[in-house]
This record gives structure tokens, sequence and C-alpha cells, in this order.
């Protein structure tokens, strides 16, 4: 397979390694959008949320919590934004789960958690959690 972290967690190309278990790795970020940008990536190829096992998404997000622990009081950040994207039209660029943890400082100037806020239509809200329930 093709996948640049599947090669990764095969020790086929380098990187900058921060925790490795049986079933989760956690690096950084090639191209950081700040200082201390972390992936985290589960060690079984699942391109996206929809078809992550939840045992593999459980110890994923335990290890975020940890990276994202251990980044804020090591670099002595403010706080911290974790991101996950799923699919093209979310902006996913390497189709291997991932998460970001990005290390924030107040007035840093990264707009990845900006955006335009617009009252919600209630009546249209109910109708979205409505459909949304059905699947649940
Ligand atoms: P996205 O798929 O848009 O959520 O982001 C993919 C992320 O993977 C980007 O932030 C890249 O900088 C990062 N990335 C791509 N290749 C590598 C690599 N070989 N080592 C570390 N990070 C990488
Ligand atoms: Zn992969």
């Amino acid at each position: 397979m093709g996948c640049i972290f599947c090669k990764i967690v095969a020790g086929e190309i380098p990187a900058v390694k921060l925790l490795d278990d049986d079933k989760v790795l956690a690096f950084m970020d090639i191209n950081p959008a700040c200082r201390g940008h972390i992936l985290v990536v589960p060690k079984n190829h699942a391109e996206n949320i929809f078809e992550i096992s939840e045992a593999d998404l459980s110890a994923v997000t335990g290890a975020v919590k940890r990276c994202a622990v251990a980044v804020k009081n090591a670099l002595g950040a403010e706080g911290v934004t974790v991101l996950q994207l799923n699919g093209t039209a979310s902006d996913q660029v390497v189709p291997h789960l991932h998460v970001h943890i990005m290390p924030r400082w107040k007035d840093d100037g990264l707009t990845v958690s900006r955006w335009e806020m617009k009252t919600g239509d209630v009546e249209e809200l109910q109708e979205i959690a409505r459909k949304v329930k059905e699947h649940l």
C-alpha cells in the first residue's frame, strides 16, 4: 500500500516519534502549523472516522489526551486545539486517520478555529436533529 502513515508506522520512512505503543503512534507533523504540532495515528490502517474500529479510536483518543497534556506542559502552551478531518470535503489530505494536536497561545494568529458564526434557525436545527437521531 502507498499509505504514507502506514510507512511511518512500519518504520519505512522516518518520523520524529513521541509515543509508540501496540495500537497508536504519535509523531511531530513535518509541516507544523504551529510550534509543537503533533499527529496521533492508529497503527491499523483506517482511512477516517467512518472506518476505524471503536477500540482503535479509543486508543487514539487516550494517546491524544496524553500528548495534549504533555505538549501543553512542555511548551507552556495556554491552550491546545485538537482537530481531525474526514474526507476531502473536510480538507483531509492524508487518507489515514490522524488527530492534529496544536499548542496554542493567545493571539498566536492561527486561524484554524475561526469560522463565521451565524445565528441558527431553531426549526431547522430541530429538523436536522430529528434526522440525525434516526441514524443514532
Ligand atoms: P490533513 O490530512 O489535512 O489532516 O493533514 C495531513 C498532515 O500530515 C499535514 O499537517 C502534513 O504536514 C502532515 N504530514 C504529511 N506527511 C507527513 C510526514 N511524512 N511526516 C509527518 N507529517 C506529515
Ligand atoms: Zn495507512
